[in-house]
């Protein structure tokens, strides 16, 4: 089987036109036993930025570590509609529960979408399935925060050998993953640019730890800076040159997946607000207390958010088969915009939240408390930085057409 057969047979369309249907049905039911272990660890994992140990391992027991993994290869086929609300719920519960989860997802896709006709990337499909993998990424490198599109290490070459030494500055749950898919320059000889995605096991591979995890919010990712070294073989390399997956996959995913995530995390705060006016209005005979129009604006917000979100994933489905459309100019700034202007929308509702519960809110402590909430979307904005993103896609920007209509 071709690439192109391969990428037929994975996109949920067979040669005859037959559509393969996953089942739906036990999503909802498996991610709520996630986020309900991931509920009830989430104090302590952001007090003392630990893993989220019983959140990854109910996730594995629901098999849900695979259920993006086509079910050729031992998975549910789940589409990029039901990881996102996967992420929602997660992020309810458990903010950096729900921020592995996209990136681990983040990930899967890439390998679904542009591993499939290559026997390592497929073999790798099957055992994230089987063995429910965990699978971490590691794009940061030295001090070039979030210029993704610009390696410094090179893939070097010795037949079909190849090894690779990073100075991984943040990996996400680096310590706890199974697996790491990683960006490089293609070889020593050349440009930053021209660059590869590697899919590699921890048995090929070590990490030396060089930078701790101390942070305002998202303590429990554990995304720690480390030196990677890998050496294994060429076949661990994707076919594909990393700006057609960036473009295609990497990207909207990440920006998909993350922003449902802190839409979860605006949600949880919104949720908090409520029981807080709603008490405060019992409390008082009815009347409503003076941070209810805080509790409208955050509502607002989230509803913004949500309808933002879900208007980025019709679009992304109506294109995800077709590499033109999703290579365009207004398909990339548009989900590259999605990412700043969900990350703004998600503190925003937040702090409308934190302000709508006042005293209640600000608290560490308490049932009202929206601190960890506030802390943990702060990190939105900076991931991958909106302003990097702002004066990247300026000149695009500039380019495309204002809209002539409204559903243009
Ligand atoms: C919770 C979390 C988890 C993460 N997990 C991972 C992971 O698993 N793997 C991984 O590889 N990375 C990870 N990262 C890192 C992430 O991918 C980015 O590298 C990082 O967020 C960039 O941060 P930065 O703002 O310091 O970097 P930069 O983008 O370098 O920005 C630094 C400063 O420069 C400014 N700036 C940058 N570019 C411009 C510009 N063009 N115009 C104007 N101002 C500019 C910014 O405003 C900022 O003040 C994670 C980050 C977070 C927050």
């Amino acid at each position: 089987m071709n690439v192109q057969e391969a990428k037929l047979r994975f996109s949920g369309a067979d040669k005859a036109g037959e559509q393969f249907i996953p089942d739906r049905s036990s999503f909802p039911q498996r991610t709520a036993a996630v986020a309900a272990a991931a509920a009830a660890e989430a104090e302590d994992v952001d007090r003392v930025a630990r893993f989220p140990q019983k959140a990854l391992d109910t996730a594995r027991q629901q098999r849900l570590l695979g259920v993006q993994i086509p079910q050729q290869f031992g998975g549910d086929g789940a589409s990029i509609s039901d990881i996102t609300d996967m992420c929602y719920t997660l992020g309810r519960a458990c903010s950096s529960t729900a921020m592995i989860f996209a990136m681990h997802q983040t990930k899967v896709a890439c390998l679904v979408r542009h591993g499939a006709g290559s026997g390592y990337h497929e073999a790798l499909m099957r055992r994230v399935a089987s063995e429910q993998m965990l699978l971490a990424s590691s794009t940061t490198e030295g001090q070039n925060g979030g210029n993704i599109r610009f390696s410094t290490a090179a893939v070097e070459h010795a037949g079909t050998g190849i090894s690779l030494v990073r100075n991984a500055t943040v990996i996400s749950y680096g310590a706890q993953a199974d697996g790491i898919v990683t960006i490089a320059r293609r070889a020593n000889d050349a440009a930053g640019s021209d660059q590869v995605l590697l899919a590699i096991t921890k048995d090929d591979y070590t990490l030396e730890r060089s930078l701790g995890w101390e942070t305002l919010g998202m303590r429990g990712t554990c995304s720690a800076g480390f030196e990677l070294k890998f050496s294994g073989s060429v076949d661990q390399i994707f076919p594909e040159a990393y700006d057609k997956i960036h473009a295609q996959t990497m990207t909207p995913v990440a920006h998909l997946c993350w922003s449902s995530a802190w839409a979860g995390i605006a949600a949880a705060a919104v949720e908090r607000a409520q029981l807080f006016i709603r008490k405060a209005a019992r409390g008082s005979g009815g009347q409503m207390p003076p941070g209810a129009a805080h509790f409208t604006a955050a509502r607002m917000t989230l509803a913004k958010l949500r309808a933002m979100i879900t208007a980025g994933l019709d679009t992304y489905e109506a294109r995800e088969h077709d590499e033109r459309a999703l290579s365009s100019l207004d398909f990339q700034s548009s989900i590259n915009l999605l990412k700043v202007e969900a990350s703004e929308l998600a503190v925003e509702t937040v702090m409308s939240a934190m302000r709508a519960c006042g005293l209640s809110g600000y608290r560490s402590d308490g049932d009202f408390s929206v601190g960890r909430h506030l802390r943990d979307v702060l990190s939105a904005p900076i991931m991958i930085n909106n302003d990097r993103i702002l004066s990247n896609i300026a000149t695009a920007s500039l380019m495309s057409a204002v809209p002539a209509t409204l559903r243009d």
